[in-house]
């Protein structure tokens, strides 16, 4: 089988090469046609000898998941389907913003983790997404959209926050970002780059230490009861653990705060009483609060909070000295907004059936 060369970093594409009997020093001039360029044909890369160009054209590709479907939201967003195997598809979203373009990328088939509001974990959990298949939205969409005027890539920020938790597949995340980071793939700064987590408080502690990238946070509950039923990975981490990961990230992060996101939900968590009870939760981490109002999906009981209690929940946090923004809806009109991509997920954990049966 072809060696799909997106499935490296740099570190090991260097060592690809090396034990091709190559320098490393091709590796890196490699990945610049790759990523900098977005070519995929060996044979275009001209720079490099015509002998290695065979070589890596008979044992390796560069290939990206397959395209089976592309929206066009009114408001610009664009949305596709890739198409990642075995009856599986990931959605990827690109969100036109005047100073900046924004991918958000998706990290698993489906999630395992089941927060109540969200539609991805509705649907169960199929599998990890490789690197090649998380990088390979980055090529993608920036090889569909063109290069600016400019020269540069469209694509100024990537924000981990598609489907699936990107902490509980590390390893094939930590590698895609090293790539988006990397000079020679598309150098983007680690402070455009963020990961939005529900709180794998260890893995915080990994990226902290081996990739550390801004970070985004999913609160969504101001008390550890009403957080254990909306998102149930709180039982096994909860707020006082996570809110400590928080502290120890900042001590290595490119921003010097962390972003908590809260989705509000009408008569859930969106009472002023809450918004108090969040600021003397949150008095020890220098953070920005970004409000989500709830997107609906088929199937969910939740409705998104009055425009009146998101402005008065706002007011407390703000009138607290805590930054807070309430998040645009964008591309709802294509489900392409926050929790509302779903994919197509082959269930692997069986989680609809035992829900049907009663027994989840
Ligand atoms: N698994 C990661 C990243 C993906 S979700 C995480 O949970 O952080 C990206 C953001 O969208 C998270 O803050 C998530 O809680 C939020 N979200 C999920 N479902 C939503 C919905 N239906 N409406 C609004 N936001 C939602
Ligand atoms: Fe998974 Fe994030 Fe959705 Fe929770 S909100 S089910 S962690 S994708």
């Amino acid at each position: 089988m072809q060696q799909n060369l997106l499935d490296f970093d740099a570190h090991a594409l260097a060592a690809y090469f090396t034990e091709m009997g190559e320098k490393p020093f091709r590796a890196r001039q490699l990945m610049r046609w790759i990523y900098r360029e977005g070519e995929s044909d060996f044979a275009a890369m001209t720079d490099i000898a015509a002998a290695l160009r065979d070589k890596l054209a008979q044992g390796a590709c560069i290939a990206t998941p397959e395209i089976v479907r592309e929206e066009l939201s009114d408001d610009g967003t664009r949305k596709w389907l890739l198409n990642v195997g075995t009856g599986n598809a990931v959605e990827t979203v690109y969100i036109p913003e005047e100073t900046r373009g924004t991918l958000c990328v998706s990290s698993q088939a489906g999630c395992a983790l089941d927060c109540a509001f969200c539609s991805t974990g509705k649907q169960g959990f199929n599998r990890n997404l490789g690197v090649a298949e998380i990088i390979g939205q980055l090529w993608w969409a920036n090889h569909r959209l063109g290069k600016n005027a400019d020269g540069n890539w469209p694509i100024s920020n990537v924000v981990m926050m598609g489907m699936g938790e990107p902490l509980l597949n590390f390893d094939n995340t930590v590698s895609a970002l090293r790539l988006m980071l990397d000079d020679h793939a598309y150098g983007l700064s680690r402070r455009r780059v963020t990961v939005s987590t529900s709180g794998i408080v260890p893995a915080m502690d990994r990226l902290r230490e081996e990739c550390p990238v801004a970070l985004a946070v999913s609160l969504h509950a101001p008390n550890d009861k009403l957080r254990d039923q909306l998102v149930p990975i709180n039982q096994k981490y909860p707020l006082k653990e996570l809110l400590a990961a928080c502290q120890r990230y900042l001590e290595r992060a490119p921003r010097d705060f962390i972003t908590f996101e809260y989705v509000m939900l009408d008569g859930v968590n969106d009472t002023v009483q809450h918004a108090h009870e969040l600021v003397r939760l949150v008095c020890d981490v220098p953070c920005k609060f970004n409000l989500i109002p709830f997107n609906p999906f088929p199937q969910s009981h939740y409705r998104r909070s009055r425009p009146d209690a998101i402005q008065h929940f706002r007011d407390v946090l703000m009138s607290a000295d805590i930054v807070t923004t309430t998040r645009k809806t964008r591309g709802d009109d294509i489900a392409a907004a926050c929790g509302q991509l779903a994919g197509q997920v082959q269930d692997k954990t069986k989680r609809t059936l035992q829900r049907s049966m009663g027994v989840a």
